[in-house]
């Protein structure tokens, strides 16, 4: 029987979902409602008018006085707050009565699709943590003593940090020749109830420190934590290897056991991607409509050409020159998960695919694999320093007026790499990483309510760059320690 291949399964399953979502938009994106009953006390009359991304709240008062309230994510309407949290501390009658009688249809509708989505997420979710350990220990035990490991170590980790620096100097470049922040009006949007308040760089790193140290490994499995997991993981398994003999053989046997079953496992759930990728894009498309990006256009613009630039080009000259591999055909095998982290915006959550397309589509060994990506997905992520530098130079540019100095744009790119390690691979991470670099160079925290509304699309864009070079790096890992292995240095465990 004929059947499609995975990745045109899913790209349909995108279009198809993108055409419903901008479809229920369109014809069912506006309302506007004029209510008499079921009202909060005080109030006799509202009227609620909506579109995709603007909500306005009128009713009059016990003093018949007529009170607007308008909630506007781009800030960018006079007298507006930028979403219902800040409107529920305002004015909770307001807040009431559009929970009451508010939302679109496309909205309702939307909020389906995230739910509908949200099963195949939990599919992906219930399979990370068990993959990750079986997979983690069976590359390791399989890696042939501490000195693989290093080896190992030290060129994962030489490609993390070179292919974030490119990615922050495509982003510094894209900020300073398109400058988003000088095009039209200075925009002033505060909020600051919505965000949490920084935390010092040097406090952030001593937590990923202490992260790493589990106080209780299966408190860590439980949460589940993914850094503490990889950290304990590789030290049992380091352990393994040096007690060796029949316990090592052991713990060799379970973690390829498990491994296998998990792998099956996830095999089996990527089929359902195409129906899983087409309910997330739909809720995003029904839910947030075009008009948002219209007013971020230019930052918008600047992030996707920079994002793009660094998948199109750079990776895949690297892919192509130090690993050997034809980037049309790597991307090709690695198109479920590539397409799987766009619409789910989550890193950790496409890693069982990540894992999988690399061992079974791209024909990368296992060892490399289940060290490079889970790892990967935690700490190396090219699209989210890119991202940070662009977002904190454009709020910089609308806050002062200008581009900030050199120095001080050094400082944003050395802090982007920083944040972008440390951030988590879900959705909105990098957005709260964000806060180390704007108190970095004294930039108004609050100001981040501006580019709020349009980050839930860039987030898809970059962390499928972030799954990307993961999966490149595997690629360059793989063939580094191919070049290097010599048969004198293997050892067997045990
Ligand atoms: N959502 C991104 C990821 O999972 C992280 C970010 O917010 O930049 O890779």
């Amino acid at each position: 029987m004929f059947r499609l291949a995975l990745h045109w399964q899913i790209l349909i399953g995108m279009i198809a979902g993108s055409v419903l979502g901008i479809a229920l938009n369109l014809g069912a994106g506006r309302r506007s409602v004029t209510v008499t009953e079921d009202l909060p006390t005080g109030v006799r009359q509202a009227t609620i008018e909506e579109s995709a991304s603007i909500i306005q709240v009128r009713y009059r008062d016990q003093a018949d006085v007529e009170v607007t309230r308008i909630v506007d994510p781009t800030g960018q309407t006079e007298d507006s707050v930028t979403s219902l949290a800040a409107l529920q501390r305002e004015d909770p009658a307001a807040a009431a009565i559009y929970r009451v009688h508010g939302g679109t249809l496309a909205k309702r509708w939307g909020e389906w699709f995230r739910r509908l989505g949200g099963l195949f997420l939990r599919m992906l979710q219930m399979v990370a943590v068990p993959l990750i350990v079986t997979s983690l220990t069976t590359g390791i035990m399989g890696l042939g003593g501490t000195q693989g490991v290093g080896r190992m170590f030290r060129s994962t980790i030489l490609y993390y940090l070179s292919t974030s620096l490119l990615a922050i100097i495509t982003g510094l470049m894209a900020v300073n020749l398109i400058r988003p922040g000088l095009h039209g009006p200075r925009r002033n949007v505060v909020d600051p109830e919505e965000l949490q308040a920084g935390k010092p760089l040097g406090e952030i790193l001593f937590e990923q420190l202490e992260t790493m140290i589990p106080a209780n490994p299966l408190g860590a499995l439980v949460a589940p934590d993914f850094l503490s997991i990889i950290a304990f993981t590789i030290a049992f398994a380091l352990f393994a290897i040096s007690v060796g003999g029949k316990p090592a053989q052991w713990v060799q046997d379970a973690a390829t056991a498990g491994f296998e079953v998990m792998m099956a496992m996830t095999t089996f759930i990527i089929r359902l991607a195409p129906i899983g990728v087409f309910f997330l894009i739909a809720y995003v498309t029904a839910t947030q409509g075009a008009s948002v990006f219209r007013s971020l256009a230019w930052y918008v613009l600047a992030v996707s050409m920079a994002l793009s630039l660094h998948a199109v080009i750079t990776l895949p000259l690297i892919l192509w020159f130090v690993a050997g591999r034809h980037p049309g055909q790597y991307a090709k095998a690695m198109s479920p998960a590539l397409l799987t982290a766009f619409s789910s915006a989550s890193s950790n959550g496409t890693l069982p695919l990540t894992l999988n397309c690399v061992e079974k589509r791209a024909g990368i060994s296992n060892r490399t694999s289940s060290f490079v990506l889970p790892l990967g997905a935690t700490v190396n992520m090219d699209g989210t320093a890119l991202y940070e530098v662009i977002a904190v130079l454009f709020i910089a540019q609308l806050h002062h007026g200008q581009n900030l100095d050199l120095s001080q744009q050094m400082i944003v790119a050395v802090t982007a790499l920083l944040a972008s390690i440390g951030a988590a691979g879900i959705p909105h991470a990098g957005l709260v990483m964000m806060v180390v670099i704007l108190q970095a160079v004294g930039l108004p925290v609050e100001m981040q309510g501006i580019i709020l509304a349009v980050d839930r699309v860039l987030d898809m864009g970059r962390t499928a760059v972030n799954v990307w070079s993961d999966s490149c790096g595997c690629a360059v890992v793989e063939q580094l320690e191919l070049g290097s292995t010599t048969p004198s240095t293997e050892t067997a465990p045990g």
